[in-house]
């Protein structure tokens, strides 16, 4: 068997072209488009890059984008004071703090100051404790965004048995829930897991979320499993990879995400879906 591909980079530009479709009526309707803010405290380079796409993306689908940028020797106060005075703004609908901070900064205690009805990042205590108890919030962009390949290939995980590895607020505890709350019966492996190669096997659906290249090996995978590579590595190649060894993995899954073009490119996608849903809530909760 050779797995398709899943083309991440095609599907998210169909969910660009959906927030694009909502910015607009949402526009028409109440007379201003979403804004979507974001903190970038520090210069770290990765994080610029990330942070440049975020605003231009937003724009690209009418939104207004913003980026507030601190010094890297930024108090927590101040950002404590910028998230507050975000909060406080009625133009806001979306706040996004880049991670990582600078060592000064205790990031949970930033996370937990933004208000949840603007987290489009979903990682406030508040979202993720609705996440939890299977009620609505806002969800992490690329757990969301792994959920939305998996229906675009027509994978149903009702009933599935499903494999995440990797067990991080950000990503894999997030997508264990939304497999859950699709009704896949869920395993989270994570560095401490026995037999990983075992535990690999049984997965209809693998999704890997750990940070390192290849650590999941081509021959765990379960022949016509769907393969979710989450992993961004730089190889000593200079290239990226995922967290799957890929050639091996493609012999014997029916999908597979490639890295780059798979998950990377729905996480800012669904960003972009995030903050039309939080201001269509907003603007909903003030009627
Ligand atoms: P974290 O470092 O926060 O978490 C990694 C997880 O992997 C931990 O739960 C850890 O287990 C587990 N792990 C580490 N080593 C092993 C091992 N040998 N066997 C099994 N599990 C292991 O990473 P993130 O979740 O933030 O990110 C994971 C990957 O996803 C990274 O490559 C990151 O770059 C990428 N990423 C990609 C995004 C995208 O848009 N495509 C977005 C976000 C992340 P334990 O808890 O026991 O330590």
């Amino acid at each position: 068997m050779t797995a398709q591909l899943i083309d991440g980079k095609a599907i998210a530009a169909k969910v660009r072209d959906e927030a694009k479709a909502q910015v607009a009526a949402f526009t028409q309707q109440h007379g201003r488009a979403p804004g979507l803010d974001v903190v970038l405290v520090g210069d770290d380079p990765a994080s610029q890059v990330y942070v440049r796409n975020k605003e231009r993306d937003s724009v690209q689908v009418g939104m207004r984008g913003t980026v507030h940028r601190l010094p890297a020797d930024s108090s927590q106060a101040k950002l404590l004071a910028l998230v507050a005075q975000l909060n406080a703004d009625a133009a806001v609908d979306g706040i996004l703090v880049q991670m990582p901070l600078p060592k000064q900064i205790d990031a949970e205690t930033v996370i937990a100051t933004i208000d949840p009805g603007k987290d489009v990042d979903g990682l406030t205590p508040v979202n993720a404790g609705l996440l939890c108890l299977g009620r609505p919030g806002l969800v992490p962009c690329t757990p969301m965004g792994c959920m939305r390949l998996l229906d675009e290939v027509g994978c149903n995980p009702a009933g599935k048995r499903a494999v995440v590895v990797g067990r991080s607020t950000l990503v894999g505890k997030p997508i264990a829930q939304l497999l859950l709350a699709r009704h896949a019966t869920v395993t989270i492996a994570h560095s401490r897991t026995a037999d990983l190669a075992k535990v690999c096997a049984e997965a209809d659906i693998l999704v890997a979320a750990v940070g390192k290249e290849a650590l999941v090996r081509g021959e765990w995978v379960k022949p016509g499993a769907v393969v979710i590579d989450v992993g961004i590595n730089r190889g000593a190649d200079g290239k990226l990879h995922g967290d799957v060894e890929f050639e091996g993995a493609k012999q014997r899954a029916s999908w597979i995400t490639p890295v780059p073009g798979g998950v990377g490119p729905m996480t800012i996608a669904m960003l972009l879906m995030n903050t039309v849903t939080a201001a269509k809530a907003r603007i909903a909760v003030k009627r």
